[in-house]
């Protein structure tokens, strides 16, 4: 919370031409905050020339006692009755690293009737659960969810926590940080303890995926990250593990928020989803025209697979970003992934080099896609496809 020092306090006014919110005002020469509007941003205590702003709470550089912060958190997301498959990843890592630091891992899960899904979270890696349970919390909502877990943080500490870099995640987590005044790194693609000490180095691509950057939050805590989908291994499910489940009833303060949920609707999307598919068919210019998508469509329908594609087709319209994969699209690692007439940029490996087994088509024997595929097939993808899908349909006995 803002809180406004009246004793330093000129009324000059400052705080309030900064505040892009509208959530400060002088009156009578004094500042006063709108606690409503104020989304702690911290603008205008950096801005104040008395020092009269403070953000309780907050943290001084140089005066975050790191020792104060213990223990590994992950926000465990719910995608509709069940845990989103990222949770369970994010768990899995949170594992290793407690147990670096030899401490608990703890999964704060936000919603309504969600008290009996924790043991889930146990079974996966959490020796702690807090469980926010409210029928305010029935749809998501950033602000609530932020505020929530920025007071959980402030009163217990931890020094790590962990969300998905989901459409959720990403809504909420930065508001999370702010309000903490906390670095965070966004979509992670490794996570270690460095050497000799308690930083979490946080690994990720930068420079449009042309280098991986490792980034420490060396003098604030929490240590805060975000991790794509399917980038991590989640641990076996082992339901012989015990941990305690806490019950947190947040008061109203925290739930209040702007926003109202008018209606959910939950997308339906034909055949399996490009994130959770085994076996994804992926397209490139190599294939030339749109109507040769057709092509990878066939494949696609023979092994039960989605359809992946390059920027360079997304953005030539010949099929929606949805299907997009790499650096700006989603993130896959199926069992199997096929892909036709793909070059190989970096931009679009680091969404698909996790997948166990990659096959990869193209006419160019040095294409890079080679570099990391398991088998290599020099050749058309306009000869190759058609004989592949006719051998595998009849092998399936599935028509095209
Ligand atoms: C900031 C930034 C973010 C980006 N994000 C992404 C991203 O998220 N995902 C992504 O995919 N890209 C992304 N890109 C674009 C990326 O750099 C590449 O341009 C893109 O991946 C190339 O797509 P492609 O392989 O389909 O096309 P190309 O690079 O043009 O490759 C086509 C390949 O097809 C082969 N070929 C041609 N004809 C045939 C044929 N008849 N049979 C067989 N093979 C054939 C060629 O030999 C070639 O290797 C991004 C770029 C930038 C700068």
């Amino acid at each position: 919370m803002l809180k406004i020092d009246l004793d330093k306090c000129i009324g000059c006014g400052e705080c309030e031409e900064v505040c892009s919110f509208g959530a400060i005002s002088v009156v009578d020469e004094k500042a006063q905050v709108d606690a409503e509007l104020c989304s702690l941003c911290g603008t205008c205590v950096d801005t104040c020339p008395e020092g009269a702003l403070e953000i309780e709470g907050g943290q001084e550089k140089g005066q975050v006692d790191l020792d104060d912060w213990k223990g590994v958190w992950v926000i465990a997301e719910m995608r509709g009755d069940a845990f989103a498959p990222v949770t369970y990843e994010l768990l899995g890592k949170a594992r290793q690293l407690a147990d670096e630091l030899s401490v608990p891992v703890t999964a704060i899960v936000l919603g309504h009737g969600v008290k009996d899904k924790a043991p889930e979270l146990v079974a996966r890696g959490a020796d702690r659960v807090v469980v926010v349970d409210n029928e305010a919390l029935v749809h998501f909502v950033d602000e609530a969810y932020a505020k929530i877990i920025a007071h959980l943080a402030r009163q217990e500490k931890p020094e790590i926590i962990l969300a998905g870099a989901t459409a959720t995640g990403r809504a909420f987590f930065p508001q999370v940080a702010t309000m903490l005044e906390t670095g965070l790194t966004a979509d992670c693609t490794g996570l270690e303890i460095e050497e000799g000490g308690r930083n979490l180095l946080q690994t990720r691509p930068a420079f449009g995926g042309n280098l991986m950057a490792t980034i420490v939050c060396d003098d604030r805590r929490p240590q805060m990250a975000t991790v794509r989908p399917h980038v991590l291994k989640p641990l076996e499910a082992d339901t012989g593990r015990q941990g305690e489940i806490i019950d947190f009833e947040p008061p109203q303060e925290l739930l209040d928020h702007r926003v109202k949920v008018v209606e959910s609707v939950v997308e339906e999307a034909e055949g399996p989803g490009l994130t959770d598919a085994e076996i994804v068919v992926a397209a490139g210019r190599g294939l030339e025209k749109q109507e040769n998508l057709k092509l990878v469509e066939d494949l696609a329908h023979c092994l039960d697979a989605a359809i992946g594609a390059t920027r360079a087709i997304t953005d030539a319209g010949w099929i929606s970003t949805n299907h997009q994969i790499g650096q700006t699209g989603v993130t896959v690692s199926p069992k199997l992934y096929i892909a036709c007439g793909i070059s190989g940029a970096i931009q679009h490996l680091v969404g698909m080099q996790g997948s166990d087994i990659i096959v990869a088509i193209n006419k160019d024997k040095d294409a890079p896609i080679f570099d990391v595929a398991t088998y290599a097939i020099v050749g058309d993808v306009k000869e190759v496809l058609p004989a592949l899908t006719k051998k595998i349909c009849k092998e399936r006995g599935v028509d095209v």
